[in-house]
Parts: structure tokens; C-alpha cells; sequence
């Protein structure tokens, strides 16, 4: 009988020529168990969706009761059901005001789809612009405005009228002008290695959306949910898009995508044609459930607000000569290491340590830490001199790039 490793290689698609390839068996707070009972820190919450950890016991119960009431009924938007429109209500609650008009769908990619074909249609304008190294998902259109050419260019050809600039470039705003429809901008970027926004860039990419009459579009599927110190980024550089854009820890662990605008703005997607945009499955009730138990464990257990503390800890523990840099905000964080090969080396061989770690798309030179919020002072402890053998280990052993 051929092992769980070799029905993964034969019969999964694969995304890459090097799968980090570790079976997990069950998973409880930050911890990940393999078949042999082996013990892994996550580091990553893949990526950044268990901020309330795994498995966690409000969470699982919620899902339990709803599959025990019902699961699938029918296509988004038509049956009235509970779990969607409390998770939605629960969410305006604590977003800026004019985001109070939720669109669910069931992953990231599919949120940045919704939301582009709202700018358009609500601003009767085509153009697109994104910024350099942003990441926004794999579909067509998340792809045309993704920040990389090498990702671009392998799949060309692409949505038309779509334009990149430079984040933190002020001077690159002027190129949004009355024919542009949005900007959709992760407000701290996240696989282009954590970088954070200069002191003023939001707000003025916000003022020039504003008199330009251009939709401003915040990505915080990586930043949103507490994961930054602040429920939102919007809350951390107090801008409020006209759309925000939120997956990953919405679900609380299951697949849930949502775009989320004013009523007026959202309006738009619901005649002219009515059905523009639809989907079977968007905010399953499961998913909504769970992800309502999910934002009440973040605000109980207040994981936004214990975020800095932890931060600060992994930044005072993770001194090493390898590491130049641990730069982000909260626990979106970027470990930068004094060269590419040991960052491929720290990757490949976490998992020896007790650790799963991982890259950022566009940045090759730090490694993430993207842990659940979750995550106690001893288990950053933990982490921390796991991490500080590995990168020993990196030193001596990693082989020239
Ligand atoms: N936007 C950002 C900022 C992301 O980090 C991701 C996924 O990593 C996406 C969009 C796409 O989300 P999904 O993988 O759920 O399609």
C-alpha cells in the first residue's frame, strides 16, 4: 500500500517542485501533530488564518451545531440564514460605519474579484491600479493586479487597464486620476516581506481616492482580525476604505471570503443586470458560524490587544548574527536573514526543530512569523531557542546560494 507521502505526489496537483511534505495527524492551540506523535510550533496559522489557534473549543462547537441544523440550503443571497446574517451584522458592529454592507464568498481571491467588478460598476470606470510586490490571490483578475511581473507575464494575457505603482512612493499617487475606478492597496504589504506604510502614505492615498472620485480598496485578508495589534489596519492608520476586503481568519479556519462596502456602493452588483455577480457556496453558514465564534474568541480573549506584547517578546528573544531585522507589526512579522540561503535552509529544515516555518512570495531573504494570536509567553519561549539552534545549525550548514 503506498504511504500518505506518495498518494500526495501522485495523485495531488502540485505548487511547487518542493512541498514542505509534513504529515499532520491533529492540531490543538499552536501545536501540529504528526503520526508519530511529533510536535511542531506553527509559526505560519497558514498563513494567517488560526489566529484563534486550531481547533479551538468555541469554534469546533459552533460548527458542530450548525452541521446538526443544516449545511448547504442554496445560492448566496436569496434564503435568510442566521449564520450569515449574524456574522455580517456582527461585522459592521465593528468596522468603520460606511462599511456595513457585506458580500460573502469563500476565499480571498474571490473577495478581490467581487470587489474590482464593484468598482467598476459602481464608478462606470475601468482602470485598476495596484501596487508593486502586492499580493492579492491566484484568479485572473487577482493576478492581473499582482505586483510581480514574473508571475504576470507566465499567464499573459491579463485584464486590461490595470497599472502598478510604488508603495510609499507619495509621488506615484498622481497617477490616479478621474478615469481610474479603484486602488487596491494591502495597507501593511505582506508577501513583499512585511512592509509597513511611512507615516502618511495611507492618508494620502486616501485623500487623492477621495478627490478623484476612485473607490480605495484596503486587502486585509492578512491583516485583518487582530493579527496586526489592531482588529484592522484601518484601526491601526485610522483610514477607513470604501471597500474592504476580508478571508483567511474570517472563516475561523474554514473557507469564507467577504467584500465589504456601504450600501450605496454595494447596490450596484444587485440590478443592471441583477445576478452580475453570484456564487453556490459564498458564505456557507458553517463558515459563518464558525467565523462568528472566531471574532468573539478574538474580542473575549482580547488577542488584538495582546498582540504587541508578544511581538516585543519575539523581537527581544530573536537576537542571532544571522538576523538583521524583525520588522512588521503585532505578529505579522518578517525575520530578515543576512542572505537567501539561509532563509532556504531555515525553511527546508524547521520541521527538525519542531517548527513549520515558511517564505514570503517576493521577499527571499526574511522568513515569516505569522503565529496564532493565540500563542502564550512560554511558547514564544519555546519557539524562540528552537529557532536560535536552527539558525546556529543555518550557519554552519547552509550552502552557498
Ligand atoms: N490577498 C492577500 C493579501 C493574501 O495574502 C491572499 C492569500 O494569501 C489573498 C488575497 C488570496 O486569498 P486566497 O488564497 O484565499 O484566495
Amino acid at each position: 500500500m503506498l504511504s500518505d507521502k506518495q498518494l500526495f505526489l501522485q495523485f495531488l496537483g502540485q505548487t511547487s517542485p518542493a512541498p514542505l511534505m509534513i504529515e499532520i495527524n491533529s492540531a490543538k492551540g499552536v501545536f501540529l501533530f504528526g503520526p508519530d506523535g511529533k510536535k511542531y510550533i506553527d509559526l505560519i496559522s497558514g498563513v494567517s488564518v488560526s489566529n484563534v489557534g486550531h481547533n479551538h473549543p468555541k469554534v469546533v462547537g459552533a460548527i458542530k451545531d450548525q452541521v446538526d441544523s443544516y449545511t448547504h440550503l442554496m445560492v448566496y443571497g436569496e434564503l435568510v440564514l442566521s449564520p450569515q446574517v449574524r456574522y455580517a451584522s456582527h461585522l459592521a458592529e465593528i468596522l468603520p460605519p460606511a462599511l456595513n454592507t457585506c458580500y460573502f464568498v469563500n476565499s480571498g481571491s474571490e473577495a478581490v474579484e467581487g470587489a474590482l467588478k464593484l468598482a467598476k460598476r459602481f464608478t462606470g470606470r475601468s482602470r485598476i491600479i495596484s501596487f508593486r510586490n502586492a499580493y492579492h490571490g491566484s484568479t485572473h483578475g487577482a493576478l492581473s493586479i499582482q505586483g510581480s511581473e514574473t508571475y504576470r507575464n507566465a499567464f499573459r494575457p491579463l485584464l486590461p487597464d490595470t497599472y502598478q505603482i510604488d508603495f510609499n512612493d507619495f509621488e506615484s499617487l498622481d497617477l490616479i486620476d478621474e478615469k481610474t475606478a479603484c486602488v487596491i492597496v494591502e495597507p501593511i504589504q505582506g508577501e513583499a516581506g512585511i512592509i509597513v506604510p511611512h507615516t502618511g502614505f495611507l492618508e494620502s492615498l486616501r485623500k487623492k481616492c477621495s478627490d478623484t472620485g476612485t473607490l480605495l480598496i484596503f486587502d486585509e485578508i492578512q491583516t485583518g482580525f487582530g493579527r496586526t495589534g489592531y482588529m484592522f489596519a484601518a484601526d491601526r492608520y485610522n483610514v477607513a476604505p470604501d471597500i474592504i476586503l476580508l478571508a483567511k481568519a474570517l472563516g475561523g479556519g474554514m473557507p469564507l471570503g467577504a467584500f465589504i462596502s456601504s450600501g450605496e456602493i454595494m447596490s450596484a452588483l444587485s440590478s443592471d443586470p441583477p445576478l452580475g455577480h453570484i456564487t453556490t457556496f459564498g458564505g456557507h453558514p458553517v463558515c459563518c458560524a464558525a467565523g462568528d465564534a472566531a471574532l468573539s474568541v478574538i474580542i473575549e480573549e482580547n488577542l488584538a490587544g495582546s498582540c504587541n506584547a508578544k511581538s516585543a517578546l519575539f523581537r527581544q528573544k530573536l537576537k542571532h548574527q544571522l538576523i538583521t531585522e524583525v520588522r512588521g507589526e503585532g505578529l505579522m512579522l518578517a525575520v530578515q536573514l543576512t542572505g537567501h540561503k539561509y532563509v532556504e535552509y531555515v525553511v527546508a529544515n524547521a520541521h527538525r526543530y519542531g517548527l513549520i516555518m515558511d517564505f514570503f512570495l517576493f521577499c527571499n531573504s526574511a522568513v515569516r512569523l505569522a503565529p496564532p494570536l493565540t500563542i502564550s509567553e512560554e511558547e514564544i519561549s519555546m519557539a524562540c531557542t528552537q529557532m536560535l539552534d536552527l539558525l546556529d545549525d543555518a550557519s554552519k550548514n547552509a550552502i552557498k546560494a
